[in-house]
Parts: structure tokens; sequence; C-alpha cells
């Protein structure tokens, strides 16, 4: 363990040598608590630990019939797994909802088509137009005659 310039002991500290052309002119130390930026984090350093360490709470020890120890997630944990897993991206939510509403908006702006009976409504009533009287008068004829 050294010493730090800050006052900290460590293990963890570094020293710097400062030159001015080309000559040695002096020393600093820096440790973790002084220069946090110069280092890495400590979660970096950490140990990677299985979830049944990290979460004991949430698994439960039992014994194989070799003797080895197993570790089961109780029902709950698996609930909140499950949860986890089917929870609908919000990024896709939004994302569906946008092209919806571009559809929506696409569809008002196009021209509304017909039923078939509204086509024959429209037919049988423009027939009528045509064969009356003041339309013969003014020499309109139906398409085709
Ligand atoms: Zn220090």
């Amino acid at each position: 363990m050294s010493k730090c310039d800050c006052g900290v002991e460590s293990f963890r500290i570094r020293t710097i040598f400062h030159e001015a052309n080309g000559r040695y002119v002096g020393q600093t130390t820096e440790c973790p608590q002084c220069a946090p930026g110069s280092f890495e984090p400590q979660w970096l350093r950490d140990k990677i630990v299985p979830a049944y360490e990290a979460y004991p709470e949430r698994y439960r020890k039992s014994y194989s019939e070799d003797g080895a120890v197993c570790y089961t997630s109780t029902d709950e944990a698996r609930a909140d797994y499950e949860a986890k897993i089917l929870r609908p991206n919000p990024d896709d939510v939004a994302a569906k909802e946008k092209a919806l509403q571009r559809r929506r908006e696409w569809a008002k702006s196009q021209p509304k088509k017909l039923t078939s009976a509204q086509l024959e409504s429209i037919n049988s009533r423009r027939q009528q137009i045509l064969a009356s009287p003041a339309a013969q008068a003014a020499g309109v004829h139906a398409k085709g005659e």
C-alpha cells in the first residue's frame, strides 16, 4: 500500500513523472479518491456473480440425487421475468402508433370507393335522368347510344 499526495493510502496509486526539455522535473501521484477520472470505475473491477448470489431471495437452494447444489428460481421471480420479457418495447409501441396514424391520414386523403349497391343505385338514377323528356329535348344520350 502506498500513500498518495492527497494523503490517502491505497493499492491503486499512479505516479506521473513530469519532464521539460527531456529532463525530469518532478513527479505527482494520484489515486481514485483525488482523480476518479483517471481510473476505471469500481463496477468494472467488481467480480461477476451468478444471479442466485446477487438475488438470493429469488432462488431456492436444493440438492440433486448425486448431492450437487441446485438453485431454482421461485415462482414469483419466474413470473417477474416473464412479465419483463412479454412487456412490449415502448419504442415499438410508439413506432406502431405513428405508422397507424400515418396510414389513417393517407386513407383520409384517398377518394372513397363506392359499394356495388351504391354504384347500382347511381347507374339506375343516371338511366332515369337520361330517359327523361328534358334530357331527350336537350339531345343528351346515354353512353353508347
Ligand atoms: Zn489521492
